[in-house]
């Protein structure tokens, strides 16, 4: 088996190099992708609700720019770091240039706890974190996004902050509040492209839903939506868990049931008849298809073997370390890898940007329909170059994205 390499930008640069390998792309062009074409790293001072001060780490990394504007989510969480942000970033040129939509890829942070601060407080934040980064971000030039610990409202009040020294600029980031230029149908499309992918590679494994269980770790936006998809398209959800841990039942979770438990205050385990299994176990389970929809690095060198799922999908971003992704495709495990799976969502933003600079709306089922012809083409391009090269899915899914990328900064005559 490898060993793991040192760290989470290790790791995607890893994936990137065994890509370029197969395509013997030049040592110029790999120069220009293995390390990110710009780093910021600033501070962002916040008075708090008691009167004292604190100040965040923030940070947003520019990967490459070769294919468009640069692409990428903001997320809150207290493990934001410049080597997590850097290998997230880079994620999102792969999975842009994947699912062919013309941006590069970005990401952005604050290493802070969201949950643990108040409106009040997460909105200076918000508004610092976005003049602190506004020199480097751009309609044209990078435009933010939703991630882990930010929403619609958070998105807004960037646009906000970002609007009063440069006008009204909608299209500055996506994932906004409809009644703000935000993209009907952009809440759930993360978690709509990770169900497509569900609904195709059961199709392809010849697994009808009603037989199929599932189990997913996260309760968040994509967690929730693709539970609720999921559960509408007929398959059995046996497990759920946010970040307090999980419930699992076997006969299926009704997940109509228990979002009317969480939104009337209630918690997942208030769910009857359900066991409760912590996040560790509930990866352990014995489900059909296993959907990670929270964070990184949860299947590892140290616990892969505890996996039973035949299926993987990677709702979250890199919840499989390379040592786990080549060890379970070593043992047949499918694994949908990230860059397909949870591509829905940077497509809906891409429909939300180019809907606020035309100055048109579209409805929620043009939005939808096209989001699924596009995950589905791009689904069906990694699977016929997997089976016709006897790749893993995530291998194919890194040549085509590679391929298109240097073929990018070739015809610019960057080298
Ligand atoms: P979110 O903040 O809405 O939800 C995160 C969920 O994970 C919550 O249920 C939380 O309770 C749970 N969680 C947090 N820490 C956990 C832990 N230590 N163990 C188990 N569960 C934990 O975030 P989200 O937007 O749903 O994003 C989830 C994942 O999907 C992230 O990896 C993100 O990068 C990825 N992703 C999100 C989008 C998007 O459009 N929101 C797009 C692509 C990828």
């Amino acid at each position: 088996m490898e060993t793991r390499p040192a760290s989470d930008y290790d790791e995607v640069v890893h994936l990137f190099e065994r890509a370029a390998d197969d395509l013997s792309l030049s040592e110029d062009v790999r120069i220009l992708l293995r390390m990110p074409y710009r780093e910021l790293h600033v501070e962002v001072p916040v008075r708090m609700d008691d009167g004292s001060v604190r100040a965040f780490p923030g940070f947003r990394v520019q990967h490459s720019g070769a294919r468009g504007p640069y692409k990428g989510g903001v997320r809150y969480h207290p493990q934001v770091d410049l080597d997590e942000t850097r290998a997230l970033a880079a994620l999102m040129t792969w999975k842009c240039a994947l699912v062919d939509l013309p941006f590069g890829g970005a990401k952005g942070g604050v290493q802070c706890d969201p949950t643990n601060m108040s409106l009040g407080e997460l909105n200076r934040m918000t508004r610092r974190y976005m003049q602190n980064i506004a020199h480097i971000i751009g309609v044209n030039r990078d435009i933010p996004a939703p991630d882990m610990g930010t929403n619609a409202q958070v998105m807004a009040w960037m646009m906000d902050a970002y609007g009063q020294t440069n006008g009204y600029s909608p299209a500055i980031v996506t994932g906004k509040p409809v009644a703000l230029g935000g993209s009907q149908g952009r809440d759930s499309a993360t978690g709509r492209g990770v169900f497509l992918m569900l609904r195709e590679v059961c199709r392809e494994l010849g697994r009808e839903p009603e037989k199929t269980s599932v189990a997913i770790q996260g309760y968040g936006n994509v967690g929730s939506w693709t539970a609720r998809l999921a559960a509408q398209g007929g398959f059995r959800i046996v497990a759920i868990s946010d970040v307090s841990g999980g419930i699992w039942r076997a006969d299926g979770i009704n997940i109509a049931a228990m979002e009317t438990i969480v939104r009337d205050g209630g918690t997942l385990r208030d769910y009857p008849g359900a066991d409760v299994v912590s996040n560790d176990e509930l990866l352990t389970l014995s489900a059909d298809v296993l959907i990670p929809a929270a964070i990184g690095g949860v299947i590892t060198a140290d616990n892969w073997q505890t996996i039973r799922a035949p299926v993987i999908i990677e709702a979250a971003n890199r919840p499989l370390t390379v040592a786990a992704d080549a060890a379970l495709s070593d043992h047949n495990t499918t694994i949908v890898p990230d860059i397909l799976a949870n591509a829905g969502g940077v497509t809906v933003s891409y429909f939300e940007w180019t809907q606020n600079i035309q100055q048109f709306r579209w409805d929620e089922e043009r939005v939808n329909t096209e989001l699924e012809r596009v995950m589905v083409r791009a689904y069906n391009h990694v699977r016929d170059l997997a089976r016709d090269h006897r790749l893993t899915l995530r291998r194919a899914a890194y040549r085509i994205a590679v391929e298109r990328v240097g073929e990018a900064i070739t015809l610019r005559g960057f080298v």
